[in-house]
C-alpha cells in the first residue's frame, strides 16, 4: 500500500487544511492516504496490487484498522440500533441529547470526507428525534442519502424496523 500521493495525477481536488483527493483516493494533510476514508481494495490497486475480488476472503486479518467500508457497516449498525432502542415517547431532555449526539458524531466521524457530507446533509435534513418511528425513518433516509451518493440501491424505509428491531416477518 503506497504511503504518499502518486506522481501522476489525473484528477486532483485540493481541500482546506492541505487535504486532497487525487484520482479518487483521499489523502490526509500529511500526504498519506486516509485509511478510514478509502476502500482497502482501492489502496491495494493503487499500490500496483491486483484489486481484490469480492468472492475471495479478505486479504487483511480481521484485527487490522478498518477501511471506509468496515467503518461504515459498524457505524450504521450502531446508529440504526440506537434508533431501534429509542423510546416511543422520549423526554424533551433526551431529544436534545440525541440531537447533540448526532452533531458531535457528524464532527468526529473518522472518515472526514464522509463526515463533511453528513454534516451538510444534516443542515437541510434536521434530525427528527421526537419518537422512535420518526428517528428510525430519519436515520434510514440518512443512510439512503449515502447509498445514493455511492450509487447503491436505496433501502425501503418502510422496513427499517424489521431490519433493525423486530426481525423479518415470515
Ligand atoms: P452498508 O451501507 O454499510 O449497510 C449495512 C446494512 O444496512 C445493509 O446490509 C442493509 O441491510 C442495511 N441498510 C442499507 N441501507 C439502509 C437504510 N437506508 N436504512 C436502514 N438499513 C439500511 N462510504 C463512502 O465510501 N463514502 C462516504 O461518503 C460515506 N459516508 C458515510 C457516512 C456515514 C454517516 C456512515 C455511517 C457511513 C458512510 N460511508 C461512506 C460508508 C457506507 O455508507 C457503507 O457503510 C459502506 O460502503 C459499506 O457498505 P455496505 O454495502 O457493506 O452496507
Amino acid at each position: 500500500i503506497p504511503t504518499e500521493a502518486p506522481e501522476k495525477k489525473e484528477t486532483e481536488k485540493v481541500l482546506p487544511g492541505g487535504k486532497k483527493i487525487i484520482n479518487g483516493i483521499v489523502y490526509d494533510a500529511d500526504g498519506k492516504p486516509c485509511r478510514t476514508c478509502n476502500d482497502m481494495s482501492a489502496l491495494f490497486a493503487l499500490g500496483g496490487k491486483k484489486k481484490r475480488s469480492a468472492a475471495l476472503p479478505p486479504a487483511l486479518p480481521k484485527d487490522c484498522p478498518p477501511d471506509v467500508a468496515q467503518l461504515g457497516r459498524s457505524s450504521w449498525t450502531l446508529l440504526h440500533s440506537i434508533t431501534a432502542t429509542y423510546p416511543e415517547n422520549p423526554a424533551p431532555a433526551l431529544q436534545n441529547e440525541t440531537s447533540a449526539f448526532l452533531r458531535t458524531f457528524g464532527k468526529l466521524y473518522p472518515c472526514w470526507v464522509c463526515a463533511e457530507d453528513f454534516q451538510e446533509w444534516m443542515k437541510v435534513n434536521t434530525p427528527r428525534v421526537s419518537s422512535r418511528s420518526e428517528f428510525g425513518q430519519w436515520m434510514c433516509e440518512a443512510h439512503n442519502a449515502v447509498n445514493v451518493k455511492l450509487g447503491k440501491k436505496e433501502f425501503d424505509c418502510g422496513k427499517w424496523e424489521e431490519r433493525w428491531r423486530t426481525g423479518w416477518k415470515d
